[in-house]
Parts: structure tokens; sequence; C-alpha cells
């Protein structure tokens, strides 16, 4: 697919642009994971900021492992930038990307094909069987209101979405969907640049312009912050 080129052209140059496509490993996504984007379109249009919520949730749930980790292994926190336990977010309107980096545990290339590509808790798997069996809107908003809806719901607000992510185990790698069923996989030409962690770029739709605006995320970082134990940094680039 073309548009996972497109959509690091900003950052990656032309010579580790070529070595991305040569290296993308392509894999389906889960059907399950299919069913699940699909509820969460059609039922979550009204409520597209959620995907905020989750992805800052993700962030801080992937920031306890580590330091839970590190309680008795110091070590594994590492050093200097990489030890910080901290989200930083940022907006950029001109390449109306919104991106989302934790310095947690990250994830390995198992990890991303598997967390990312699968639904692996059976209990998701009950609730998409019980939102599919059903076709009362309003139940569906209760069903989902019970469960969280997670990483996915990434795609009500963009069209594309790369992940890139380190692990104490593994390599740096970039996974990267534009959510039509497929995703690609491959490890990052430039090498470890995160340390340790998760940074998830997000490719604003036209019609999500607003969650570029500082205001808004702010807004959002406010709501969505007041149980979550690390620092969150907004930085914003000028329009
Ligand atoms: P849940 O958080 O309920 O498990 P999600 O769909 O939100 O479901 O995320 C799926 C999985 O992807 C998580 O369980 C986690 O293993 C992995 N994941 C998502 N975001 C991150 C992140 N920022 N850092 C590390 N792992 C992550
Ligand atoms: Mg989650």
């Amino acid at each position: 697919s073309t548009y996972a080129d497109d959509s690091i052209t900003s950052e990656y140059t032309a010579e580790e642009q070529k070595l991305l496509k040569e290296n993308f490993e392509q894999h389906t996504f889960q059907t399950e994971v299919n069913k699940l984007m699909n509820i969460i379109i059609n039922s979550l249009y009204s409520k597209k900021e959620i995907f905020l919520r989750e992805l800052i949730s993700n962030a801080s749930d992937a920031l306890d492992k580590i330091r839970f980790l590190a309680l008795t292994n110091p070590s594994l926190l590492g050093e200097g930038d990489t030890a910080k336990l901290e989200i930083r977010i940022q907006a950029d309107p001109n390449a109306k990307t919104l991106t989302i980096l934790d310095k947690g545990i990250g994830m390995t290339k198992a990890d991303l094909i598997k967390n990312l590509g699968t639904i692996a808790q059976s209990g998701t798997k009950d609730f998409i069987q019980k939102l599919t069996d059903s076709n009362d809107p309003n139940n569906t908003s209760n069903l989902i209101g019970q469960f969280g809806v997670g990483f996915y719901s990434l795609f009500l607000v963009a069209d594309s979405v790369v992940v890139t992510s380190k692990h104490n185990d593994d390599d740096q790698y970039i996974w990267t969907s534009d959510s039509h069923s497929s995703f690609n996989i491959a490890k990052d030409p430039k090498g470890n640049t995160l340390g340790r962690g998760t940074k998830i770029t997000l490719h604003i739709k036209e019609d999500s312009a607003e969650f570029l605006q500082e205001s808004t995320i702010k807004d959002l970082i406010k709501k969505y912050s007041q149980f979550i134990n690390f620092p969150i940094y907004l930085y914003t680039s000028k329009e």
C-alpha cells in the first residue's frame, strides 16, 4: 500500500522510505478487529473525542508496567530521557498530525502484531458478539459504555496511523495502518530513536480538524487525565 509511505514522508528521508517500503511485512487484521472497527465507526461518530481517553489510558498502562518491573530491576528504566515516565502530546496543524508519545514499556515486534492486530481477551470477543447480535442502537451505546473501546477508536478521527515502538527486548519497529483490513510492520530504519516507549502519530481526518487545535486538546487532556498518575505535556506547532 502506498499510503504508508505518504504518511511518514515528513519524517523519513528518501533512502529510509525506500528501506521501509522494501521491508514492510503486510498482515491482515483478525476478523474480530474489523468487526470492532466497524462498530466503533458506526456507533461512536458523535463521541469522537473518546479516542484521546483511550490513547492516554493505554500510555498510562504502559508506564505503569515499566514502573512496576523497575521496582525489582531499576536498570530496566534506562537513563536520561528514556527514564522519564511521562506522556507527550503534540499537535501539528500544518502536517495535520496529532502524536501521543509515552516512555512506557513499549512493544516488541511480536507484541505489535498480537496486541494491535488481534483481540486476545475473550471478554472483548463476547462483547463484539453481543453487539453484532443486537440491532438496538441504545443497547449498543450501553454495551460500549461498559467496555473500553480501546486503540481502534483512533480511526474515529484519523484515516491513517503510524505506531513507532521500542521495547527493551527488541529493536524499534514501525506499525502502520489505514484500517482497511491490513497493517504493515518493519524495523525502523532510523534505529532506536525512542529509547523506550511508544509513539502514535495520527493523520487527522479533514472532518476532525478540531483535534489539532491547542484549546480543544488542552480541554480534553484536562477531562481525561484526572486519574492519570504521570505528567502529560502538550506541545503545539504554530499554524
Ligand atoms: P486494552 O487497553 O483494553 O487492552 P486496547 O485496544 O486499548 O485494549 O489496546 C490493546 C493492547 O495494545 C493493550 O492491551 C496493550 O498490550 C497494547 N498497547 C496499546 N497501546 C500501547 C502503548 N502505548 N504502549 C504499550 N502497549 C500498548
Ligand atoms: Mg486500552
